[in-house]
């Protein structure tokens, strides 16, 4: 097994090799898959994968944080889809985000350009022909004659199907001069990309818009503020809100916490073992595999209904 260079220093090569083999290839943390592309079970039938590429411009893991938390927030919210995030501090996102070259773009490039790169980036990710992938990034993009600002980008003009970028540009409040303490700022940005997400996810799973100024899947949003707005299902999409998994869903939530708590207590036996020698990717390993217990459970709490 390879270790990224990045994560390699002070691991012994003895120690580097073996402990983690038996592992599932997603819980190769830190190391970049062979081939071209990551191996991933297919989603369940009736869940629709949408990939989450962060790929940060200036903002660097500020960035990177917020847009990880509001990805997540499309998983609680619609539960008929599978998010699978890649950034630069994911087990995937590493080698696959080197597909994109944003310093050699032009200032506030077009939704052309931005696409030519993702076209690149898709090569790596091999998404199956019905998942979404929506790229996230704080580049700002080329506003359209007339309008104010741009959040997204739809590129399926761009012959990009199921395709969207989002920029945080116009998302943070610095962009129009509105002084900010920086944890709010993050947070503020963060709670816009979610909504404007889930905006976009829902109408791309085939809801209709709304004229309810609380509801995710109003239109248009002709001012980002509107986005503030936005805080859940609700009028003629109540029936979106409180939609608990089945059964079945149930049952492969266990299946996976089972999973996760498997992988956490393997790596936690090699902290345990490594002490200091411990290498970061098993730390990100740890926080990672807590994460997802975290999620999992909260979304089992929510389906025994407390
Ligand atoms: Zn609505």
């Amino acid at each position: 097994m390879d270790i990224d260079p990045r994560f390699s220093t002070n691991v012994p090569a003895a120690q580097s090799a073996g402990p983690f083999d038996n592992l599932p290839p997603w819980a190769q943390v830190g190391v970049p898959g062979s081939g071209s592309g990551p191996e991933l079970a297919p989603p369940p039938s009736d869940k629709r994968r949408v990939w989450v590429v962060i790929a940060p411009d200036k903002a660097g893991f500020s960035l990177v944080g917020a847009a990880d938390r509001a990805a997540h927030q499309l998983e609680t919210k619609l539960r008929d889809v599978q998010i699978q995030v890649l950034s630069p501090d994911s087990k995937l996102g590493g080698s696959i985000l080197s597909a994109l070259d944003f310093d050699h773009l032009p200032a506030k490039p077009s939704p052309a350009l931005v696409a030519e790169q993702i076209r690149h980036l898709l090569e790596a990710v091999r998404p199956a022909p019905d998942d979404i992938s929506f790229t996230v990034t704080d580049l700002e993009l080329e506003t359209p004659a007339g309008a104010a600002f741009v959040l997204w980008y739809v590129l399926e003009p761009a012959g990009l199907p199921n395709s969207v970028i989002f920029s945080t540009h116009h998302l943070d409040p610095a962009a129009w001069g509105e002084p900010m303490a920086e944890e709010l700022r993050l947070a503020t940005i963060e709670r816009r990309l979610a909504a404007a997400m889930i905006n976009v996810l829902g109408l791309m799973l085939g809801y209709q818009a709304c004229q309810d100024p609380e509801c995710y899947l109003y239109r248009p949003i002709e001012r980002v503020r509107r986005l503030d707005y936005l805080t859940g299902f609700v009028g003629v999409h109540a029936e979106l809100l409180n939609r608990r998994p089945t059964a079945e869903q149930e049952q492969q939530l266990r299946q996976q916490l089972a999973i996760h708590q498997e992988v956490l207590n393997s790596l936690e036996v090699q902290k345990a073992k490594m002490g200091d020698f411990t290498p970061p990717y098993i730390l990100l390993g740890i926080e990672e595999s807590k994460k997802e217990i975290d999620r999992i459970e909260r979304q089992l709490d929510e389906a025994n209904g407390s």
